[in-house]
């Protein structure tokens, strides 16, 4: 069985030293933080981005890949299609590297409720003009291949790209253009004057600027905490298997509620289950349940529940919450997160694809892997500002994908840099505020699909 490939066994390839000073510090070299970034840089802004471990190590490396419109939070909808165009873009720009495929994603009803579900997102379709259509039982047995769902969703339009190779691409072309980007440079916290940020401190010393982004995925929590600035984000582990090449059932990206895949450029297939994931039971999880009950209505069953995480884990209870900024935080001390996965659950995967493809037979397994999604009670992220009474001016928040945020990641990353620039938005950012956990709003779902 292959390593999962984005470790700290591979040496850094972004060490630059770092300035005395810049315009914007990005912390996070995830999608979020790499395109944030992008933007800034083509602004004409001198950016460092830092990066504790490896670019793309955690989440934004080990996603399935999928570049997703269909089924989308109505209020992430617009951001999603502006992804899409500025997906296009890149490809343009940096070639078939990114290993983007425009080879649509079908979702596939296992009971009437799912049936019902699809349909309730077409007015959304319809009022973004996605080709979404609803599909008969009919139509997905000659599609995929398999006659066992009672019929599906498709939207044509929506892609794949390689989460390994994609985002640490994306990074070197950033590079070129300018932004000084550090691997291996934990961010310790912040450095603050007259009530807004000055800088940041990280372990290969200071960096004044005048604005940070925080795109630290499943840290940014912790960090942001240390900082004064509670929110209820928690991290699910989601596992995941790349199989040996295989002939092609679908070119594209397809799942149910008990399996999903998707295609490799390698000729394999990404494959892991539709809705379970792990999730440890910290200290965090206990603070933030109340606002987790909307949510957990939906995902109870598909949720294993883990007595602790263990050591170096963001929630773990050994996590400090507070540390001296002289010394290693915690964010040294685990530089790449690398769960491991639920064999189990892979296991059920691999069945699953066998009574859909018997021919195929069970799928034989080249790499496994895990990753933890940084998640949030209403499962969409908080883009904001600190707000002023936090005394952090100055502060950005990009955080919380809640597991959808690589094919969103470049019109985050766009509308993040438009933020920090103070330039108008392009679309309503109220449903992301920082402020609706702590305002008396109601918690409202994304849809579970
Ligand atoms: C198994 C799995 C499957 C998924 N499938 C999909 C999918 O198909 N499509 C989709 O759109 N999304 C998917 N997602 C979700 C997607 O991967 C994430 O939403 C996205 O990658 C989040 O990007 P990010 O930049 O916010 O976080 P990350 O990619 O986690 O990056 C955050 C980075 O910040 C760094 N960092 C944290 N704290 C500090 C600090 N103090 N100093 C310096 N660096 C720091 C970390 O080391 C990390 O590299 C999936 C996620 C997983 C785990």
């Amino acid at each position: 069985m292959q390593a999962f490939p984005i470790s700290m066994d591979v040496p850094p390839t972004h060490k630059g030293a770092l300035p005395a000073a810049c315009d914007v510090v990005v912390i996070g070299g995830g999608v979020i933080g790499v395109m944030t970034a992008w933007f800034l840089t083509k602004a004409g802004k001198r950016v460092v981005l830092c990066e504790k471990g490896r670019i793309a190590g955690e989440q934004s490396g080990r996603n399935w890949g999928w570049i997703r419109q269909q089924a989308r939070d109505a209020d992430e909808l617009p951001i999603m299609v502006e992804s899409m165009a500025i997906w296009h873009g890149l490809v343009a720009e940096l070639g078939d590297g990114l290993g983007f495929r425009q080879g649509g994603v079908v979702y596939m009803a296992n009971k009437p409720a799912d049936m019902a579900e699809f349909e309730a997102f077409m007015p959304h379709a319809r009022a973004h003009g996605l080709d979404t259509r609803i599909m008969t039982r009919a139509e997905v047995g000659a599609l995929l291949g398999a006659c066992i769902w009672q019929g599906g969703m498709i939207t044509p339009s929506d892609a794949r790209a390689e989460p390994m190779v994609a985002v640490p691409l994306i990074a070197s072309a950033l590079a070129a253009k300018g932004c000084v980007i550090v691997e291996d440079c934990a961010v310790r916290g912040l450095d603050m004057a007259n009530g807004r940020v000055a800088g940041v401190v990280t372990e290969q010393g200071e960096v004044a600027c005048d604005a940070v982004v925080m795109a630290g995925g499943a840290w940014s929590s912790l960090f942001l905490r240390a900082q004064g600035i509670d929110i209820p984000q928690l991290s699910v582990l989601a596992s995941v298997a790349a199989t040996e090449p295989m002939p092609e059932i679908f070119a594209g990206n397809a799942a149910d509620n008990h399996f999903a895949f998707r295609r490799r450029v390698d000729g394999g297939y990404t494959i892991a289950p539709g809705s379970e994931h792990d999730f440890f039971i910290g200290p965090d999880a206990f603070r933030h349940l109340p606002k987790y009950i909307p949510t957990l209505r939906n995902d109870f069953r598909s949720t294993h529940f883990r007595a602790a995480a263990p050591n170096g884990y963001p929630d773990a209870w050994r996590t400090p919450r507070l540390w001296d900024m002289s010394k290693p935080s915690p964010f040294e001390a685990t530089r790449v997160l690398n769960p491991a996965p639920n064999m189990k659950t892979l296991s059920d995967v691999q069945d699953a694809f066998a009574a859909a493809y018997p021919h195929l037979g069970r799928p034989k397994l080249r790499c496994v892997w895990a990753g933890m999604i940084d998640t949030m009670p209403d499962i969409v992220p908080v883009l904001d500002a600190a707000p002023p009474t936090s005394g952090l001016s100055g502060l950005f928040i990009a955080t919380g994908m809640s597991g959808h945020g690589f094919g969103i990641g470049p019109g985050v990353g766009r509308v993040m840099a438009d933020m920090v620039l103070g330039r108008a938005l392009g679309h309503d950012l109220t449903r992301f505020r920082l402020s609706r956990f702590t305002d008396g709003s109601k918690i409202k779902p994304a849809p579970a699909l």
